[in-house]
């Protein structure tokens, strides 16, 4: 329904839909899930994968049952099943030509910002170098209280770094019902949500729980963080065969609509800061630049004051001090008093590491 319109689509994958009841690997599933990737792909659609099923190779691996593993248990197998997923990923994307890396994040990687605005670089590489991240968990690292626990949220956080338009949740259930549908014989498909807290008022999502971890709950909490990002979440039956074409052409699933318009959610978010931690001066050259949606690069930086951290918010002066946009720095105050006046190409060396370009790159600023 939505998915022509979208520039970068994110797509869970549940662990029921690789690995079935009878614990097989559901191969020309992954197969057919891969051709319709291709599809996208062949139209230009940046996409991330953000898959579970580490922990249920990992038991299938060893011949280990799945249900009451303890966490430190879980963190082994996972350890042992990430490999294998990624093997079956690889494998078969390799016959489509599609590329694939790999990314396991924890949730201090998408909560604490410096590391998001890192990890949204590092996206945006991969898909520069036409590589399609799978994304998981880091299980094996992540403990119960630094834990996303179920990929629905940690996919909606990266369909928020990423500014995706559209996340896709493949699941084994059909979507959001009126009523428990295997309890409740006229429990009806909800196709369409606009409005979370409004629309969802008297619907009790108790007990409509699939394999995994993630349960109704967890999926109506990441169409929250995704519908604030100015992000649209689709809750659909993955378990068919090319299930993203079966998305696109039958008019399934639970759709949850957002009300704000992407690009105005992440301003709104980098203007919101109460308390910027400092200020950049840029000559009129950069200004120029800035007016006409470009970054900001060391170049045309003439001063900084205040002490600030990679990816904290800073005020931008023009040249008469009067402010002219707010972003988000990649780079240090202290950096910036080394870099500022420098043409890019000078940075590694003064520096002495690798480092991006952009002072702040135009996708992380506002002009006021
Ligand atoms: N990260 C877990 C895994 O790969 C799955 C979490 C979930 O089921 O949502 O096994």
């Amino acid at each position: 329904m939505h998915l022509k319109n979208s520039k970068v689509i994110a797509i869970k994958i549940g662990s029921s839909l690789l690995v079935d009841k009878k614990n097989n690997i559901r191969k020309k599933w992954l197969s057919s899930f891969a051709k319709d990737i291709k599809k996208l792909k062949s139209i230009n659609k940046k996409i991330i994968i953000i898959s579970s099923g580490a922990i249920a190779l990992g038991c299938k691996k060893i011949n280990h049952n799945r249900s009451n593993l303890k966490l430190d248990k879980s963190q082994a197998i996972a350890s042992i099943g990430q490999i294998e997923l990624i093997n079956l990923f690889s494998q078969t994307f390799l016959k489509y030509k599609l590329n694939i890396s790999q990314i396991l994040l924890t949730l201090d990687d998408t909560e604490e910002r410096r590391r998001s605005i890192n990890a949204k670089r590092t996206f945006e590489n991969l898909f520069q170098l036409n590589y399609i991240p799978i994304v998981n968990e880091n299980d094996t690292i992540a403990t119960s209280e630094i834990k996303y626990g179920d990929n629905d949220r940690l996919a909606s956080r990266v369909a928020q770094i990423t500014n995706a338009d559209t996340l896709i949740l493949l699941s084994d259930v059909d979507g959001l019902f009126t009523k428990n549908p295997k309890i409740f014989k006229d429990a009806q498909l909800i196709k369409k949500v606009n409005d979370i807290d409004n629309d969802l008022q008297n619907i009790s999502v108790k007990g409509m729980t699939e394999l995994g971890s993630g349960g109704m709950n967890t999926k109506i909490e990441a169409a929250k963080i995704c519908n604030l990002a100015g992000c649209n979440m689709v809750i659909a039956n993955g378990l068919y065969m090319n299930p993203i074409n079966k998305l696109e052409e039958g008019n399934n699933g639970t759709w949850f609509i957002s009300k704000i318009p992407k690009l105005h959610a992440r301003k709104k978010w980098i203007i919101s800061s109460i308390s910027p931690k400092g200020e950049l001066t840029i000559d009129d050259g950069a200004k120029r630049a800035l007016t006409n949606g470009k970054s900001l690069l060391a170049a045309g930086i003439k001063g900084v004051s205040g002490k600030f951290k990679k990816g904290d918010h800073i005020k931008i002066l023009d040249a008469k001090r009067k402010e002219f946009a707010r972003g988000l720095s990649s780079f240090s105050s202290q950096e910036i008093n080394k870099i500022k006046g420098r043409q890019s190409n000078e940075i590694q060396k003064i520096l002495g590491y690798v480092s991006k370009s952009e002072v702040v790159h135009k996708d992380d600023m506002v002009k006021v």
